[in-house]
């Protein structure tokens, strides 16, 4: 049997996560049957990951966290003067 066409990044993730039309991921799982080395160590190296990804999703940070990044991540007064004077200049 030959190897049909790889599929791309965003595919094998979607397949490894359950995600996708029931056709290509019918077509996708031909495609590891017939062999395909590349694409197979591809989505093991997926599956390794996909628990840790799953966990990770469900991770709440502590609400003080959030509150000093938010407080990092305000933009400066003088941040924002210099933006709007930029801004100025691009639109006139
Ligand atoms: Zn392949």
């Amino acid at each position: 049997m030959t190897i049909s066409r790889h599929y791309d990044v965003p595919a094998w993730t979607d397949f490894v996560r359950g995600l996708g039309d029931a056709d290509q991921r019918s077509a996708m799982q031909q495609h590891l049957s017939a062999g395909c080395a590349r694409c197979g160590e591809f989505v093991a190296t997926l599956q390794r990951f996909a628990p840790i990804a799953a966990t990770e999703a469900q991770y709440e940070p502590p609400e003080e966290a959030v509150r000093r990044a938010e407080a990092l991540f305000q933009p400066r007064a003088s941040t924002a003067v210099s933006r709007a004077r930029v801004g100025a200049r691009v639109t006139s």
